[in-house]
């Protein structure tokens, strides 16, 4: 059994071929006269390659935040739901993200993981930098929506703050990332050396990252 709907289109094609489209949707294109037992058996073969590209795709799809009562969205790799509370300013606690019910909810939210972001990564990236021998210069935080981090020649360190709306994992892959061009300030054989020594997950780490680049749009 197939745990998703498809599309099929037949044509004049010689091969099978099955794809995940932008908006979710499975299509599967198949030769003419092919019979059906043979596709469905080529569609079970894939079954769990769709699963993952469509989950990914979904995820991709994700909209910004409403700051609704009981909206759900991850900090760090940890489900929080937003709770509206009668209190002047947000906060993160227990699983939520505290906001007050004021018309600048998106703001506040956004001070408040800020502030998680700035604690967290600050202390995250000092591990690398001992393993180093290098130390940054400033570390500072971003709005970049594009770019999750980069590192100057004079050592100066910008992390986009929605980094913390990644997991650890990719948290650390990015700062592990950034606190190697202290070492190496370009992307040459030795700076990925460097980085698979201080982060040896990094290939790993990099490819789900990419899978959380929706989080950038969400607040
Ligand atoms: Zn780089």
């Amino acid at each position: 059994m197939n745990s998703f709907d498809y599309i099929l289109k037949r044509s004049g094609r010689k091969s099978l071929s099955i794809s995940v489209g932008r908006d979710a949707n499975v299509i599967v294109r198949a030769p003419a006269g092919m019979p059906d037992k043979e596709i469905q058996a080529f569609i079970r073969q894939k079954n769990e390659w769709v699963k993952t590209k469509r989950d990914i795709q979904i995820q991709k799809q994700a909209k910004p935040l409403s700051f609704v009562d009981g909206e759900q969205f991850e900090i760090l790799g940890f489900a929080h739901k937003i709770k509206i509370y009668p209190q002047p300013s947000a906060k993160i606690a227990e699983g939520c993200l505290y906001l007050p019910d004021l018309h600048n909810k998106k703001e506040l939210a956004a001070v408040c993981l800020k502030d998680l972001a700035a604690k967290t990564f600050s202390s995250r990236i000092t591990a690398f930098e001992d393993a180093l021998g290098k130390q940054k210069n400033n570390l500072k935080l971003s709005n970049a929506r594009r770019r999750w981090g980069s590192c100057s020649s004079a050592g100066d360190i910008n992390i986009s703050w929605r980094l913390v709306l990644c997991p650890l994992q990719q948290v650390d892959y990015v700062l592990a990332h950034e606190a190697s061009h202290l070492a190496h300030p370009n992307h040459s054989k030795a700076f990925w050396k460097t980085l698979s020594e201080i982060c040896p997950t990094y290939i790993d780490d990099k490819a789900e990252l990419a899978n959380h680049e929706f989080v950038m749009d969400l607040i």
